[in-house]
């Protein structure tokens, strides 16, 4: 096996490894260019950055900036998600793809190759 099928497997598995749990959740994303898909793992302790409201002193809320890059094109694409204090999602954006489902994106996934 190459490092390279390798490192598809990583992305590619389709175990029970990329529940979503209390710590981390996952954006499923497919390339607005190539159409790649990529599943990125967001971590809550380190990923997202806390925003203070200087009124109270304490948390307001939770934002998210993350650089993905997909493994046809490798051009970068941009999210930016906003978070209640509750670490709720208020808001998604992204820059240069385009969110999928969980469902889309594992459909994509196990759907042949649409070359012709
Ligand atoms: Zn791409």
């Amino acid at each position: 096996m190459s490092l390279w099928d390798k490192i598809r497997g990583w992305f590619g598995s389709s175990g029970s490894t990329d529940e979503e749990d209390g710590s981390a959740f996952y954006l499923y994303i497919a390339c607005e260019r190539c159409t790649d898909l990529v599943a990125v793992r967001i971590n809550r302790q380190s990923d997202l950055a806390q925003r203070f409201d200087t009124n109270t002193q304490s948390v307001s809320g939770y934002e998210l900036h993350k650089g993905v890059v997909d493994q046809r094109c490798f051009r970068p694409i941009e999210v930016v998600m906003t978070f209640d204090a509750g670490q709720r999602e208020l808001s998604r954006e992204i820059i240069g793809g385009r969110f999928m489902t969980r469902e889309e994106f594992q459909a994509a996934r196990a759907a042949p190759s649409e070359s012709s």
